[in-house]
């Protein structure tokens, strides 16, 4: 178990993508990105953060407004599930689902934390992760 991105649910193989949301917000700030490059979160990202996604601790660094934490999963263990949106206890609920299913190395697939503003649009992948 682990917190984090990714409360309640057994995830390693954690890979950060904070460095590079750190480059984009430089970038912005330097005026070498135009503020509708990083935020251009589409319907689909905004509605998934405001049904699945769960309060950031962190505020927006574009507006400061409060942000939201969504989680993708993407594997071929998922099925029909595979590329969508799901709340950490769902992710959960799924993995062990899988595990009493499916043999050990078939239960593996990816889930991918991203930041989401409604207010801005802006968004970033923070972090990756194999759950199993
Ligand atoms: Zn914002």
């Amino acid at each position: 178990m682990n917190g984090g991105n990714f409360p309640g649910i057994r995830t390693k193989h954690h890979v950060s993508h904070e460095w590079e949301r750190a480059t984009a917000l430089r970038r912005l700030h330097q005026g070498n990105l135009r503020r509708e490059d990083v935020c251009d979160a589409d319907f689909l990202l905004r509605a998934a953060a405001r049904h699945h996604g769960v309060d950031s601790p962190r505020p927006c660094p574009v507006c400061q407004a409060p942000a939201r934490v969504t989680l993708w999963i993407f594997g071929d263990a998922l099925g029909r599930r595979a590329g969508s949106a799901r709340p950490p206890q769902e992710v959960a609920q799924i993995a062990r689902e899988l595990a009493a299913t499916a043999g050990a190395a078939a239960q593996e697939f990816t889930v991918h934390a991203v930041e989401v503003c409604p207010t801005c649009r802006w968004n970033h992948l923070l972090e990756t992760a194999t759950v199993y």
